[in-house]
């Protein structure tokens, strides 16, 4: 699915990476680790004139906020005195990851992951898909990946709908004419339209101005918001959805596939369709029995869950056979944390390898050959627990 492996990745930002800091962060609690010896005693009598300023955290500081991750990588493995300069404890090399200027390769990402339909009027269309680093007409809000740390912009982070197109209306003079707006899911492929809710003249839509074209107003791109419409490729009709209800719908009760169907379509709505898929990838179907026992045995299984399990910084292990229930919502996942979009790669690689790993020969059946009986979140670690719709609502 994704054209690059997440291998291909600079060593500081690769999972295992990660991992191994994690690892070695948490063994320097431990008394058995060995101390590094002193600096001092190790540097050549006359450092550089280089070393001795980044040496100074506060210039070190200022002197990243004009590199990136691979820049900072770079200078770092120049020579062992400014590596020393450079990589000082965790804590601190977190912080300098956090002050690094994005790289801009969530949007190299995207380009790669998003197949632009044909306008309908090139010459009335703008994109805009650009790193926060790279654009000076628009205030870009940047911070820290929450799973990789390095400084990542808005435009690099994941998102539910990016926003990417703007068609201005045809008569420029027409008040009645809106624009068109169109964009993506996540990093699924399929161009789908995006209405504003001036399109569906929502009540409280007045009140808003209009939606702008974000490379001429400094507004905008407005990710995550409005209506979603069926994607362009498809010959299906559906009503357009609220995003915001999409986004806080709880996916640990409920699924997109039983909330947004209806007899008019094959279910679900292809509106969310592509969200559905990914959502639906996170579930894992056990017997009763392999349920409380779901961390695996084997090495191989092991190291899947490792790398899954780093994604949950937040969760302590002991709540992986907990009775917590899933309550996750698009937004919870994607949005509240702040991930870059090769972070979001990686975890979606992960979930699916080890879903693979426990899946009984494409049968759905528990690993074991049991019949199913309960449902594991990968992204929290909780039961899903779904209830029946009754068709009535759902055909709404
Ligand atoms: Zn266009
Ligand atoms: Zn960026
Ligand atoms: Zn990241
Ligand atoms: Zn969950
Ligand atoms: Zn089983």
């Amino acid at each position: 699915m994704h054209d690059q492996p997440h291998t291909a990745a600079p060593p500081e930002l690769r999972g295992d990476r990660t991992i191994k800091r994690k690892r070695l962060f948490d063994a320097a609690a431990a008394p058995i680790r060995k101390r590094r010896p002193q600096t001092v005693t190790a540097n050549p009598p006359c450092p550089s004139p280089l070393v001795k300023v980044l040496r100074e955290y506060g210039l070190l500081e200022v002197v990243v906020s004009e590199l990136c991750a691979d820049d900072l990588w770079a200078l770092a493995n120049t020579s062992k005195a400014l590596n020393e300069a450079i990589m000082p404890r965790t804590v601190s090399l977190n912080n300098l990851l956090g002050r690094l200027k994005c790289s801009g390769k969530g949007v190299e990402i995207r380009n790669k992951c998003h197949q632009k339909w044909p306008c309908f009027e090139a010459s009335l269309c703008t994109e805009h898909v650009r790193c926060g680093s790279t654009n000076t007409k628009h205030e870009t809000e940047t911070k820290s990946c929450v799973n990789c740390k390095v400084a990542t912009c808005d435009e690099c982070r994941i998102h539910c709908v990016y926003q990417t197109s703007f068609e201005g209306p045809c008569d420029p003079n027409d008040p009645a004419e809106l624009p068109n707006f169109s964009g993506f899911v996540l990093l699924q492929p399929f161009e789908q339209p995006i209405l504003s809710p001036h399109h569906l003249n929502h009540d409280d839509s007045t009140s808003e101005p209009r939606w702008q074209d974000p490379s001429k107003s400094g507004r905008g791109p407005y990710h995550d918001q409005g209506y979603l419409d069926v994607p362009f490729h498809l010959g299906e009709t559906a009503p357009p959805e609220y995003i915001g209800d999409i986004l806080d719908l709880d996916l640990g009760c409920r699924s997109l596939k039983s909330v947004y169907s209806s007899s008019h379509y094959t279910s679900p709505s292809p509106v969310v369709r592509s969200l559905d898929m990914v959502a639906e990838a996170r579930k894992v179907h056990f017997c009763d029995f392999c349920f409380g026992d779901v961390a695996p045995s084997d090495v191989a299984g092991m190291q899947e869950w490792d790398k899954i399990t780093s994604f949950l910084p937040m969760l302590p292990s002991e709540l992986v056979a907990s009775k917590k229930e899933c309550r996750c919502t698009l937004r919870t996942r994607m949005l509240d944390r702040w991930l870059c979009a090769r972070c979001y790669q990686a975890e979606e690689d992960a979930i699916e390898s080890f879903s693979r790993s426990q899946s009984n020969g494409g049968t759905f059946r528990c690993r074991c050959g049991n019949h199913v009986q309960r449902v594991l979140c990968l992204w929290c670690r909780g039961e899903v627990l779904e209830q029946e719709e009754d068709t009535e609502k759902a055909d709404h």
